[in-house]
């Protein structure tokens, strides 16, 4: 059956429900596989690099050191980030998500490099953490962060840098493949039913910026996403809570994926005009078998939505009934793209 069919049929299914339990849209024994073998693969070779923006308070580091832009100049080492409406730092909001998205990559077979170790101490200047990725060898790094702005400024955004950036590499680089997998996470977010930003001058859910660091020093693909307002009640509600969270990790997750699976497929070595050519090539993938989709599978597809799920609610410690439809149907997608062959 075809993804779209299954996916109206899902869709069908939980129109009435609010709040459904995952165990009432697949049977309870599939949780005892908690990824079928093909996906548990798919990434396999694959490096992510992981920036949970900002800090913990723990740390005798002056903030304002200034260090290397990458434009020529100097800015601030760091910055503390925003604190919610409801009194939650940034750094905490941006580290819970991060954590999800860790999860979720690595059940699909990806090693993920994080920027900081924890969220109470240190996590390196915006310069360091660029190195840190270029060094990580990722095919693709993400910053995760949360906007402070106005009430009823609202809506997620991506920032990308204004070209031309100085580095060659960086500006090549930032300016095909970062700005393609920028996209995919944008249009996830657009599927997953997040407004793009209504403020900021952000277009289409991007923004540009000559002031941001980290990906004028980033000679890997980068994503830079700032989630929502922590300013604005509707937006903090969902940076807040723990199923809003998972909500922003399906959705940076789910953009990952697409551009993991679209571009530099794993195991082609022909032409990767865009792979940066100084920055350390992916590790080899171990030659994962193709994937291709089972003939039976209607029911596997639903089944790999509770599969997927499974290992992000065990990292939340949250009840499958706090999952709603919005958030099923995200995995849904994530599931459907994971279904198709790539290669
Ligand atoms: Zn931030």
């Amino acid at each position: 059956m075809k993804p779209t069919i299954i996916k109206t049929g899902l869709r069908a299914a939980l129109a009435a429900a609010v709040v459904v339990s995952v165990s009432a849209v697949a049977p309870a024994a599939v949780f005892a596989d908690p990824v079928p073998p093909d996906v548990a693969n798919k990434l396999a070779g694959r490096t992510v690099f992981v920036d949970p923006g900002h800090q913990g308070t723990g740390h005798g580091e002056n903030l304002s050191r200034q260090v290397d832009n990458g434009r020529g100049g100097a800015k601030d080492c760091q910055t503390t980030g925003m604190t919610s409406l409801n009194g939650i730092p940034e750094h905490t909001i941006n580290w819970n998500v991060a954590q999800l998205v860790k999860t979720a990559l690595e059940s699909l077979g990806a090693r993920v490099v994080l920027s900081r170790p924890d969220d109470t101490g240190w996590g390196g200047c915006v310069d360091d953490r660029a190195r840190a990725a270029n060094a990580s060898g990722a095919a693709v790094a993400v910053s995760i962060h949360a906007d402070g702005a106005p009430a009823g400024a609202r809506g997620f955004h991506l920032i990308v840098p204004q070209l031309p950036i100085p580095d060659a590499v960086a500006d090549r680089v930032q300016s095909t493949e970062g700005l393609a997998a920028t996209k995919a996470v944008r249009d996830a977010y657009v599927q997953a039913g997040f407004q793009p930003a209504n403020y900021a001058g952000v277009q289409d859910g991007l923004q540009t910026r000559a002031d941001i660091a980290g990906p004028a020093l980033t000679r890997v693909p980068g994503v830079f996403v700032e989630m929502g307002n922590g300013g604005d009640p509707q937006d903090a509600a969902v940076l807040e809570s723990p199923d809003g969270q998972l909500k922003h990790a399906v959705a940076i997750t789910t953009g990952l994926v697409g551009y993991l699976l679209s571009a530099n497929p794993a195991g082609t070595t022909g032409s990767a005009p865009d792979r940066p050519a100084t920055a350390p090539d992916p590790a080899a993938p171990k030659s994962p078998a193709p994937s291709t989709p089972s003939p039976e599978d209607g029911g596997d597809l639903v089944a790999m939505v509770t599969r997927l799920l499974s290992p992000l609610t065990r990292a939340l410690g949250i009840d499958d009934t706090m999952l709603t439809t919005q958030l099923i149907n995200m995995v849904y997608s994530l599931a459907g793209m994971l279904s198709r062959p790539t290669g």
